[in-house]
């Protein structure tokens, strides 16, 4: 094998974290999100794992034909609707739920004339600023849908928070409130809450929740890794030492000779890089554990390899393990050195890593 590393899927976690998810969403029903290829952990990979969920929830109508081709049968919610007039037909022919919040998709539907009916989420701005209908236009919005015979009965309102993670900050009752006020009086069940939000804002559960970064055992909650608030990380990112040397005093290590050794020390370089998904960005020190022992890295991280100071680890041998993040190593530690969530790490995972599945 050319590649050493390597994306380990932990399939017993998803499982142990979807059950936890069930136990705190109560009687509310639960769209498991798999956008963004389930977060990077693989798409149909994950869909056939979590094979408890009501519902699948992804970002794109592709997304819903993988899974279809994958043969999973479970409701696909497509979570921005059809793009143009020219998606309505494979919604159908997909049978994907579509996720209703611009005029212009309403407009769409109204000049459909499949007469198939189709399942349809209307989704209410309340704060988010991102789609959405403003909530003064809820109700007309909802009477529209109504009116049209192809349209499913069942309707489910939903709104998105903007900061539910902050569960001392007034933004999520808020919009909690406007939620409540645009949707008065219409008929549909009610989705508002996130991964974040099903954690700390129990009264938000409504009658479906949408989890993603819980169920790969990631954070939303910033200074918090997965594994404190109680899901367990569905990924390890590892790979091997291919050279272990020893460098002199005042040499410098990689491009740009950014790190300068201080002594003459063991230097090893592990088979990763940014070209794997690793953050180029990371600041210098940020950890690696190499043989479960914990190292800085040193110099910059380049495409395809990154160096390690191994002082700390005088028995490393060429073809030890190297492990980026994982159970042992949280990449919320990782994403904190690169100035972004683990969510955002995970996801940029690329194609050339070779995945794995491991059934704990
Ligand atoms: C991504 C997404 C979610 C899931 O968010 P997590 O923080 O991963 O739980 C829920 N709802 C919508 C509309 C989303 O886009």
């Amino acid at each position: 094998m050319s590649r050493t590393a390597l994306a380990t899927i932990h399939l017993g976690a998803l499982r142990r974290n979807f059950a936890r998810v069930r136990t705190l969403a109560g009687d509310a029903r639960i769209m498991a999100v798999v956008k963004a290829d389930a977060y990077g952990h693989g798409l149909e990979r994950v869909a056939r794992t979590l094979d408890q969920a009501d519902a699948f929830g992804v970002a794109a109508i592709g997304d819903g034909l993988r899974l279809r081709a994958a043969g999973i049968g479970t409701r696909i919610v497509v979570l921005s609707g059809p793009d143009e007039a020219a998606d309505r037909a494979e919604f159908r022919r997909l049978a994907l739920d579509a996720v209703i919040h611009h005029e212009s998709q309403l407009d769409w539907l109204e000049a459909d004339r499949d007469p198939r009916p189709l399942r349809v989420w209307l989704k209410i701005d309340t704060g988010m600023h991102r789609l959405g209908f403003a909530p003064e236009q809820a109700a007309a919005a909802h009477a529209r849908l109504r009116a049209l015979a192809n349209v499913d009965r069942e309707l489910v309102l939903m709104t998105h928070f903007a900061a539910s993670d902050e569960f001392d900050s007034p933004r999520t009752p808020a919009q909690m409130r406007a939620f409540a006020q645009a949707v008065a009086g219409l008929d549909g069940a009610w989705s508002l809450a996130n991964s974040a939000a099903l954690l700390g804002w129990p009264a938000a559960r409504g009658d479906w929740v949408r989890v993603g970064g819980v169920l790969y055992g990631l954070s939303a909650i910033a200074g918090k890794s997965g594994a404190e608030l109680g899901f367990a990380p569905a990924m390890t990112l590892s790979t091997k030492l291919i050279s272990i040397k020893n460098i002199q005093r005042c040499e410098t290590i990689g491009y740009g000779g950014a790190f300068v050794c201080p002594e003459d020390m063991p230097i090893g370089v592990a088979a990763i890089g940014y070209g794997d998904g690793y953050p180029r960005g990371v600041r210098a020190g940020a950890p690696v554990l190499v043989n479960g022992v914990r190292a800085p890295i040193i110099g910059r991280v380049s495409m395809d390899l990154l160096t390690v100071d191994l002082r700390g680890v005088p028995q490393a041998r060429v073809g030890d393990r190297v492990v980026l993040w994982g159970p042992e190593r949280p990449v919320e530690e990782i994403a904190a050195c690169a100035g972004t969530i683990g969510y955002d790490l995970t996801c940029g995972v690329t194609r050339r890593v070779l995945f794995v599945e491991d059934t704990d």
